[in-house]
């Protein structure tokens, strides 16, 4: 009865709000050293400031490895902008930022992403493009007490026409999420199966918005473009033409 009491005290809102205000604090304290060269004292160096900066100066087009990217009406695959390579000190910085809330790797990491949504921004033809990008998992929101990428978005300096709109998806609760022991993948009924297939929903209210809007997805890593695919599904369904994608850095295969 404790235990359930204290479970239910640990998983409430204001108990995860307080760890992340913790584990942030923590952060913040803690002795810093910098992500590149291990230098103490700092998040980042200036030579290792510059060396990123460099590294992210040219957004390229990163959808060919990834498979999983969605095929648009003219049979392309959704164009993906990305500021640079997921290597060495790019994805030190990503993974550090992403991990440990090192304010010193923001303004940087925000830039880069703003050179590739600018890149992509070039690739919508409407007066006004919505950005959305996807929710945090509930799982890695109750880990980490924030949303890194949410931090990033709020940071950008957006070109006049597109206007942020990620507060019309969200994450749906899947049985993968509540899942109990010892019940595995075929055990499930179908329509659970179906359930885990996508992740996103919208909230109530975005069909309205989105129908006929042309959409840009930003994210910060693409690997497969599976996550970029779920949330480009999404979107369609509720008729909005999503037109290309920006991310902060994109693995080489
Ligand atoms: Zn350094």
């Amino acid at each position: 009865m404790v235990l359930k009491r204290l479970d239910r005290l640990w998983f409430s809102p204001p108990a995860a709000a307080v760890r992340g205000a913790t584990a942030g604090a923590a952060d913040l304290l803690a002795p810093s050293w910098c992500v590149g060269c291990r230098s103490p004292g700092t998040d980042l160096c200036p030579d290792c400031r510059d060396d990123l900066r460099l590294l992210t100066q040219h957004p390229y087009r990163a959808e060919g490895p990834a498979e999983a990217l969605p095929i648009l009406e003219d049979l392309s695959v959704l164009p993906v902008l990305s500021a640079a390579e997921y290597t060495t000190l790019v994805a030190d910085a990503v993974l550090t930022f992403k991990d440990h809330q090192r304010v010193g790797l923001t303004r940087v990491l925000a830039s880069a992403l703003e050179r590739a949504v600018r890149s992509a921004a070039t690739l919508c033809s409407s007066e006004q493009v919505l950005l959305v990008w996807p929710p945090s998992p509930p799982r890695s929101q109750l880990r980490r007490g924030r949303h890194p990428l949410g931090e990033l978005i709020q940071q950008l300096r957006l070109p006049a026409q597109v206007m942020p709109a990620g507060h019309w998806v969200r994450h749906r609760i899947t049985v993968t999420d509540v899942v109990r022991p010892g019940r595995g993948q075929k055990s499930r009924s179908k329509r659970a199966r179906r359930q885990t297939q996508n992740r996103f929903s919208l909230v109530p209210g975005a069909d309205q918005v989105l129908r006929g809007a042309e959409v840009m997805l930003v994210d910060d890593v693409l690997t497969t473009g599976a996550t970029l695919g779920r949330l480009y599904q999404c979107l369609c369904q509720a008729g909005a033409h999503v037109s290309a994608a920006a991310v902060l850095a994109a693995t080489a295969r």
